[in-house]
């Protein structure tokens, strides 16, 4: 039993150091990728429940490999965060963002929020509050209809100086969202103080509906706590029409997911935008 031990304690090293070469070329990989242009931002509706009309688009990151082809977020976010290219990496995000969001007002077409993922690092260590104002002088994209979404664990890990960071940016103009609500024990007392205007109701909590009595039981009750706290409620990952009429009956404002669309090229998402403009 000893030597299997110290054998698995071997496999288990090898793995570390492969794992560790892994994102190493990763992170250099990543870094030229940004260089060289083969960052993209896809865009997912987000729809009123209300009305139906379209009222937002989240804007998400997709590396597009020219070996590899799409590479998705989840892979390289964390590698971005630890190495600190999400630095330059999240201004460009915002740039980009910005410079569509006017690029379809300037065609003309309905106005809509933009809404930018900030991550934990990007958000507490580099100047998120310069990045977003630069981003906006340059686009000429007004700040009322920018929204920053940070996640409810990034929030709750650093309260104190998440709220001086989130009160900098309202003082911009800019909307606030919380991300991924309900998986980051944040305390409700530090929520009360956070000047946001949107919970978005996380997709786990969504997915088992209609068959998870808590998660319809959770749901309503975000629901009900946003609409207390004089905040709009937003149900991610709605991929069905059982979904979307549960959280119409419980009175959530607005829904992204499968069941409207998936996140789509900016091109794509124009056409969409265009028949919203027809009707
Ligand atoms: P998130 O912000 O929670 O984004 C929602 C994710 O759910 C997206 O995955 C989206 O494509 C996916 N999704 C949307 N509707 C549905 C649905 O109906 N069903 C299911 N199963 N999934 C749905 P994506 O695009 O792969 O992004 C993953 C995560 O990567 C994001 O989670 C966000 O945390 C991060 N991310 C994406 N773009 C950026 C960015 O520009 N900056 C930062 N810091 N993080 C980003
Ligand atoms: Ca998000
Ligand atoms: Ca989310
Ligand atoms: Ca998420």
């Amino acid at each position: 039993a000893k030597s299997r031990g110290s054998n698995a304690w071997c496999f288990f090293h090898e793995d570390m150091t492969q794992a560790a070469r892994e994102r190493l070329a990763l992170e250099a990989r990543l870094r030229r990728a940004l260089d060289l242009g083969h960052m993209r931002l896809y865009y997912q509706p987000q729809v009123d429940l209300a009305t139906g009309r379209l009222v937002g688009a989240e804007a998400l990151l997709r590396w597009l490999d020219p070996e590899q082809g799409l590479i998705s977020p989840a892979r390289f976010i964390p590698v971005a965060e630890s190495s600190g290219v999400i630095g330059p990496l999240g201004i460009w995000v915002l740039n980009e963002a910005c410079r569509q969001g006017q690029r379809w007002r300037d065609q003309g077409l309905p106005e809509l929020t933009i809404a930018v993922n900030v991550s934990l690092h990007q958000f507490l260590l580099t100047d998120i509050v310069g990045a977003t104002t630069q981003a906006l002088t340059e686009s000429g994209f007004p700040a009322r209809l920018l929204e920053l979404e940070i996640t409810e664990s990034a929030l709750a890990e650093k309260p104190e100086e998440a709220l001086f960071v989130l009160n900098r940016l309202r003082e911009q103009g800019l909307r606030l969202a919380i991300d991924d609500f309900g998986t980051g024990y944040s305390s409700l007392a530090h929520l009360k103080r956070f000047p946001v205007d949107l919970l978005k109701i996380d997709q786990g909590f969504i997915r088992d509906i209609p068959n998870s009595a808590d998660d319809m039981t959770i749901s309503s009750s975000v629901i009900a706590l946003g609409h207390a706290m004089g905040l709009k409620v937003l149900a991610e990952g709605v991929e069905t029409r059982e979904q979307l009429q549960f959280l119409q009956q419980k009175g959530c404002d607005c829904f992204q997911g499968y069941y409207c669309s998936r996140p789509l090229p900016a091109e794509d998402f124009a056409r969409l935008l265009e028949k919203e403009r027809a009707g």
